[in-house]
């Protein structure tokens, strides 16, 4: 009781001598800012914010609205760089405009196109044959939405005492960035922290025609023309992506692959995301190489290419998509004038913990060297630094089993290790592979193609066969292998997965269900159904 009333007083006299209570206690450095706190001051005495972020995207974003929830005050600087086609688009970064957002609706827009050929079989009343797409309908439906969250986030930016200012910047020390206002005018910004979010930008291979002619994931969703017969080069989770919701949405679409497909995931999960575009109707083009793109009189572009022979070739598209990476905009911000440690090979930060070797700047989201480009990593990065920054927090980013999904027309969620790299790790003799084929229950009436319905589980056999990775080809991937990858951050072991109750009839219960081992050599094949 005197301790509460010891509180009161506390309180009552803080809100009536608020003054006394700013510099020098709350200077920036971690302080344990509680949701009540009174602002830094370090921006009174020496900074005009506590943290400048530069780069309003998914971390960047994330980064700016935690730390003024602990009493900081905070500019973002966000500002986009038209697109060698110039395209441009509005705050919220690569997500929101021009990746896994636009990118989710049209590749649902390109589901929706194969459910109404399958809704025939289910007895709705319907000609297929006369359902098309309207590409301006799409476009403008997605860039609609785009436009609506580039506005909530502007709103929720001011709502939140968060600094919006669309210039871009650089660095003149390691406290000052310079802002390159729209109108070409300079001017000067300080702070105590710079948080680098600048995220990247797609790569052009080098060879005649790209930059001129070719689009890229900047371009295609906000395309004024249907793209028509389209090349797209490259063979990671973009090229995959835009041939496979293209080629959805009844546009003919030709992937080409230089050496592998999704280099880095599980191979064979990826060979049967091959094989199932291919049964889809996508051309694949493999171990191929663009040499020349050319513009023809009629508008059309012809692509000069080499085929895994060798040999010289060519073919005509409307339209080519460079899906061939990513580049860091870290170059742009000048870094050797605080002497920012980049990867030289990528131009990426050498960061431990987001911080850089520049102890006031720090570096979250696609700009890290290392680490999976993906909107989720960057947020919760840039929450976790902030947290470390203004409210005394040491909880660290764990960037170990983080689940992704590639959302090819049959999604590919997974968790974890691939089986090859759990091979290198632990050695095939100290792993076990669980594998299964399964049909989904709706494939069943529209006599859907179900070769490529598989998953597989990959447990060591010691330690209690704890999960090392979990794989799933199917409906919904994203949606099932969520769930699966909090359950592998509370140690999943394979007994436990088996002793849980699946949810029937769904897709996700296969997990629960799968017994067969790669090493036994028997069938994985289907079960039946309800027994
Ligand atoms: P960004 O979101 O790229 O934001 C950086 C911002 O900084 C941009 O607005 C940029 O214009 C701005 N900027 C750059 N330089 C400066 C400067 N000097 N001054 C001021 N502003 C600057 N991830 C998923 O998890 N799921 C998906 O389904 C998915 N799909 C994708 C689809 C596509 C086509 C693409 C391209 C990406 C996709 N991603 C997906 C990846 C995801 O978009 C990125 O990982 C995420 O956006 C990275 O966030 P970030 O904060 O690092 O950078
Ligand atoms: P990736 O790095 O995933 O793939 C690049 C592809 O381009 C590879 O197949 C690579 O082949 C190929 N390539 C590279 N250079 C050339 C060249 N000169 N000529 C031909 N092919 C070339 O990049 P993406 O652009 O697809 O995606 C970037 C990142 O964005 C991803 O890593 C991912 O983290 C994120 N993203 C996430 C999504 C999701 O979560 N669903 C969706 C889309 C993007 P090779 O193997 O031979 O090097």
């Amino acid at each position: 009781m005197a301790m509460l009333t010891l509180l009161t007083k506390l309180v009552s006299f803080r809100s009536a001598h608020a003054k006394l209570f700013e510099y020098p206690w709350s200077r920036c450095n971690a302080i344990p800012y509680g949701r009540t706190a009174m602002a830094c001051m370090c921006t009174e005495h020496k900074f005009m914010y506590d943290l400048i972020v530069l780069g309003g995207g998914s971390g960047g974003l994330a980064a700016a609205k935690e730390a003024v929830n602990y009493g900081a005050k905070v500019a973002v600087f966000d500002f986009v760089s038209p697109s060698p086609q110039g395209t441009s688009w509005g705050l919220g970064g690569t997500c929101v405009n021009v990746g896994c957002i636009p990118k989710k609706l049209m590749h649902q827009a390109a589901l929706l196109g194969e459910a109404i050929h399958e809704s025939a079989a289910y007895g709705w009343q319907i000609d297929p044959e006369t359902v098309k797409i309207s590409w301006e309908a799409l476009r403008t439906a997605v860039q609609n939405h785009v436009k609506s969250v580039n506005w909530v986030t502007r709103v929720e930016l001011r709502t939140k005492k968060v600094e919006y200012i669309n210039a871009l910047g650089y660095f003149k020390d390691k406290h000052t960035i310079m802002g390159v206002m729209k109108t070409g005018q300079e001017k000067e910004f300080t702070a105590q922290h710079i948080l680098i979010a600048v995220g990247g930008r797609p790569r052009y291979p080098n060879i005649p025609g790209a930059l001129e002619y070719a689009i890229t994931s900047d371009d295609i969703f906000s395309l004024e023309k249907p793209p028509g017969k389209t090349l797209v080069i490259g063979a990671g989770y973009i090229g995959l992506e835009c041939a496979g919701f293209l080629n959805g949405l009844g546009f003919e679409a030709t992937l080409m692959v230089r050496s592998i497909i999704l280099r880095g995931f599980d191979h064979h999960m990826a060979n049967s995301i091959a094989d199932d575009m291919q049964k889809r109707g996508v051309k694949i083009l493999f171990e191929a190489q663009a040499t020349k793109i050319e513009k023809q009189k009629d508008g059309r572009l012809l692509v000069h290419y080499k085929n895994k022979d060798g040999q010289a070739l060519t073919d005509t598209f409307d339209t080519v998509l460079i899906a061939v990476g990513r580049r860091p905009l870290t170059r742009e911000l000048k870094p050797e004038n605080i002497g920012l440690k980049l990867i030289p090979e990528t131009d990426k930060v050498d960061a431990v913990n987001e911080e850089s070797n520049v102890p006031n700047v720090y570096a979250v989201g696609d700009v890290l060297s290392g680490k999976p480009e993906l909107t989720p990593v960057a947020i919760h990065a840039g929450r976790l630094l902030a947290r470390r920054l203004f409210a005394n927090s040491t909880e660290q980013m764990d960037y170990v089993n983080v689940a992704t999904t590639v959302f090819s027309p049959l999604e590919y969620g997974c968790v974890g290790l691939s089986e090859d790299d759990a091979i290198i790790q632990y050695g095939e003799d100290r792993i076990e592979v669980y594998h299964a084929y399964y049909k989904p229950t709706e494939f069943f009436i529209p006599q859907k193609d179900v070769t490529n319905c598989y998953l597989k589980v990959i447990a060591l056999r010691e330690d209690d066969e704890r999960v090392l990775g979990m794989h799933f080809l199917g409906p919904n991937a994203g949606e099932v292998i969520q769930g699966f990858a909090a359950a592998m951050k509370c140690n999943l072991t394979f007994p436990k997965l088996k002793s849980t109750v699946g949810i029937h009839p769904t897709v996700a219960e296969e997990f629960t269900r799968v017994s067969v081992t790669k090493r036994s050599g028997l069938d994985p094949k289907p079960q039946s159904c309800c027994s």
